[in-house]
């Protein structure tokens, strides 16, 4: 079997996990990422298809353009009196 890091041959010994067989510790840390992938069902990746996205992109430009309008008008309110209090 071979380690799916580095590719070398792993007869004994090595870290074991499911199928997989890592020629060291190591080698099996810096497969964590793709091991994450293997376990994420495809059903939650097509979900997350482009239209998805885009309407998720589009609901945080809304929510910050309004956070940015909220500041701009409590800004403004709170220089009007200020403006006013001068003769
Ligand atoms: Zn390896």
């Amino acid at each position: 079997m071979a380690c799916p890091t580095c590719g070398s041959s792993v007869l004994f010994g090595g870290v074991k996990d499911g199928k997989r067989r890592y020629c060291s510790k190591n080698g099996y840390e810096a497969d964590e990422v793709s091991r994450i992938a293997d376990h994420i069902p495809q059903a939650v990746v097509a979900e997350l298809s482009r239209a998805e996205w885009l309407r998720t992109e589009k609901r945080i430009w809304r929510s910050l353009s309004m956070s940015w309008r909220l500041r701009r008008t409590v800004s403004a309110g709170a220089a009007a009196p200020m403006r006013g209090c001068r003769p």
